[in-house]
């Protein structure tokens, strides 16, 4: 009975203690922001308690305690009240039975994406041994989340656990320091938040490295005790000068923190005793004028340090952070630090982002969050305009890599990839064997086409098979340039092969129409004869005349010198060989694909593109060009209308053409932005060049992708009627 009744005392005790703690957080609510409706907390609070109630934390208090210190945290930074919440119910679905369609249910939509934001990242092991990883692991983790109040709940949690580390056992605590260190104090200060990235960083250096920690710790220490007096009394004559001046200010001080102390001293190879900043004297104000008045009366009484003054109150830092930095020498000889800012920049520096989060019934901003929008837009390297960053905010929206995505592959490693790759540009990036011989993929365990856009967060696992090998096909969906250089080679490395086989054929057809004997030819003569036309394998010589870089009547007069190369009569075989040796039936007209096809190749003269009408022409040993019916010189082809072969336009491409254009406008302002709207809207523009002439006239040169002739016709309606257009032509290169 004993037993009992002390289980159940200790149990009331624990719920009184909780249920205190309980009523501090809605105090500490009600203070700071009154309009809150408390009602949802009181729920979160109640389902939070029942459904972890048989759980107890290594350090023998109730779990509960846990969710409960990091809603603290979070009310401490002001935030709202479904952030709270969130920190309330932030373990359930991980640790408990409980689901997040429960959660939805009982707390609504918005506490639920919270939690489920929370529980998604928590599932993710981010300790890495290598340090480029974990910018990954960063930027992953921040492409993961669509709410910046995951981030918030995810580090209050993050410093709870740290200050309540020492109850797990010790592998525990190097990987979460660790994890600590490389992803969680770096995200604090991204985001500005000084002071719980400064608390993160020594809690994790102390597990980390204890030995370092311990010195600098004793070091800082003893400097402590003898400067913590002349910190005091300057802090109490500059509020006395201050005030003597009329100014309206708070003074503090702090000793700099052990880790960044610790690293400063290790990147600028430096003793503790040039640091600078090692001791500062703070000065907050009522107005940004107040900060530099503050300024010059510190400098009438204490001389700076040449070279330490530094104004980021007008070049904030990446992070925004803003104050007046000078150094002056104290008393007793050592450098002090002053650092001058408004309450303002204050509460910047040490909450950051979390400062300005001032989410609003009906989603409305004052005017002075302008900064903050600036400042979020800064941190989330925002490239792309957003039309209205007031919406942007206001809907709580974040994609903060939209160029990027990340992906897993199954035991663990982050791969990035440009938005939208697929498996296959997955394959290459592990290895270049996986993503030749990769003939399926599965994503979070399913199976998906290799053509299945990639998001962040996918688990992803290719399927190889021996003597798979790439196909055309990819290049028109993977996003990945190594992916896309990696197909390429390998077709021209196919490639290749072909044009040393057709090269050969090539040469043998052409030795019998000059009468000499191919099949006499060794392979020494031939290799000699190679190296004498700067090949330096026979190999090398039979590909270029298979690609037709090499005519093979110059070949053959290398090989017969002595022989007269007469040619013989072969009018009507030229075409038959031609089509023989692509494989074609006869008869069948020749298929005309993409830029640059093995011996079939668009004549450099008039560059057709699919859908004009095209001659195709067998020169002498440099394959079949195609010319545009249009063009100047087919008519002088005519001459050898044996040589001339039917051609078409395959069926349905996927391919462009690059096209030159050229027009010309009078200059004006905007042309350029009209210009190229127009056409990005069509197309890509690969080249653009613009030269003015003295009278005001403009001459654009573009280089554009082009599909076929419709394409192009198009779009060069869509420019005439740019105001200001006069003319639009398309020019070659020959
Ligand atoms: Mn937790």
């Amino acid at each position: 009975m004993d037993n009992i009744s002390s289980t159940f005392r200790q149990a009331i005790s624990t719920n009184l203690l909780t249920l205190t703690r309980f009523r501090d957080l809605l105090k500490k609510i009600k203070q700071n922001r009154p309009s809150e409706d408390l009602e949802l907390l009181r729920r979160a609070y109640q389902f939070s308690a029942r459904t972890h109630k048989r759980q107890v934390r290594l350090s023998g208090e109730p779990f509960l305690s846990h969710p409960l210190e990091v809603a603290h945290i979070l009310a401490d930074l002001r935030l709202d009240v479904p952030t709270i919440a969130t920190a309330l119910l932030h373990d359930v679905v991980e640790d408990t039975t409980v689901t997040l369609d429960e959660i939805r249910s009982q707390f609504g939509d918005e506490v639920a994406h919270l939690v489920e934001g929370v529980t998604k990242i928590s599932k993710l092991e981010f300790a890495s041994r290598e340090e480029r990883q974990a910018e990954n692991m960063r930027k992953m983790l921040l492409a993961m989340v669509d709410d910046l109040r995951v981030i918030f709940v995810k580090l209050a949690d993050r410093l709870h656990n740290m200050r309540t580390l020492r109850y797990l056992p010790s592998e525990k605590q190097q990987r979460v320091a660790q994890e600590t260190l490389e992803i969680y104090a770096p995200l604090a200060h991204r985001m500005g938040m000084g002071k719980i990235r400064g608390e993160l960083e020594d809690m994790a250096f102390a597990y980390i490295d204890p030995h370092a920690y311990q010195e600098i710790r004793e070091e800082i220490e003893e400097k402590r005790r003898y400067s913590e007096d002349l910190l005091k009394e300057m802090a109490s004559a500059i509020e006395q000068k201050l005030q003597e001046n009329g100014l309206q200010a708070r003074v503090e001080w702090r000793i700099k923190r052990l880790y960044s102390t610790y690293k400063k001293m290790k990147r600028q190879k430096e003793d503790l005793s040039q640091i600078y900043d090692l001791l500062a004297v703070r000065i907050i104000t009522q107005s940004v004028n107040d900060c530099y008045a503050a300024m010059g009366v510190v400098h009438s009484v204490w001389s700076p340090v040449p070279g330490r003054i530094k104004d980021f109150i007008a070049m904030p830092r990446p992070n925004l952070y803003q104050s007046l930095h000078t150094t002056v020498i104290g008393k007793s000889g050592q450098p002090v630090e002053v650092q001058i800012r408004t309450e303002e920049m204050h509460r910047t520096a040490e909450e950051g982002i979390a400062a300005h989060w001032k989410y609003k019934e009906g989603g409305m901003y004052s005017a002075a969050d302008e900064q903050s929008m600036a400042w979020l837009r800064q941190l989330v390297e925002w490239q792309q305009e957003m039309s209205d960053p007031t919406e942007f905010l206001s809907t709580l929206k974040i994609d903060l890599y939209p160029e990027e995505v990340y992906t897993f592959t199954p035991k663990g490693k982050v791969v990035v990839l440009p938005r939208d790759a697929t498996p296959v540009d997955f394959a290459y990036a592990i290895h270049t064997e996986v993503g030749n011989t990769c003939t399926g993929a599965k994503v979070n365990g399913k199976l998906v086409p290799l053509r299945y856009r990639l998001r962040n967060g996918d688990i992803a696992e290719i399927a190889t098979q021996k003597g798979g090998h790439p196909s055309r096909d990819w290049l028109t969906f993977v996003k990945s340039s190594r992916a896309r250089n990696k197909i390429k080679h390998w077709i021209n490395v196919t490639e290749r092969a072909s044009s040393i086989d057709l090269g050969r054929k090539l040469l043998e057809k052409e030795s019998r129409r000059y009468n000499v004997s191919w099949g006499k030819v060794s392979a020494e003569e031939l290799t000699k004869a190679s190296q004498g036309m700067g090949y330096p394998h026979s190999d090398d010589l039979l590909s270029a005349v298979g690609f037709g870089k090499a005519p093979p009547r110059q070949v053959l007069a290398k090989l017969f010198p002595e022989s007269v190369l007469e040619e013989k009569a072969g009018k009507k075989t030229l075409t038959q060989t031609v089509q023989k040796a692509l494989g074609m039936t006869p008869g069948a007209a020749l298929q005309v694909k993409g830029f640059h096809d093995l011996l079939v190749y668009r004549a450099k003269c008039c560059e057709p593109i699919r859908g004009e009408e095209v001659v195709g022409y067998i020169t002498r040993g440099k394959g079949v060009a195609v010319h545009a019916k249009s063009c100047s010189n087919v008519q002088n082809l005519l001459y050898e209308p044996e040589r001339r072969i039917e051609v078409e336009w395959v069926a349905s491409p996927d391919d462009s053409y690059p096209v030159q254009l050229v027009l010309r406008s009078s200059d004006r302002p905007g042309l350029l932005k009209e210009l190229t709207a127009a056409i990005t809207e069509r197309t890509n523009i690969r080249n653009i060049e613009t030269r003015f002439a003295e009278n005001g006239e403009a001459t654009i040169d573009l280089t554009l992708d082009i599909t076929d002739k419709k394409h192009l016709e198009k779009l060069v309606t869509a420019m005439r009627k740019i105001h200001g257009v006069r003319d639009v032509e398309r020019i070659h290169k020959v």
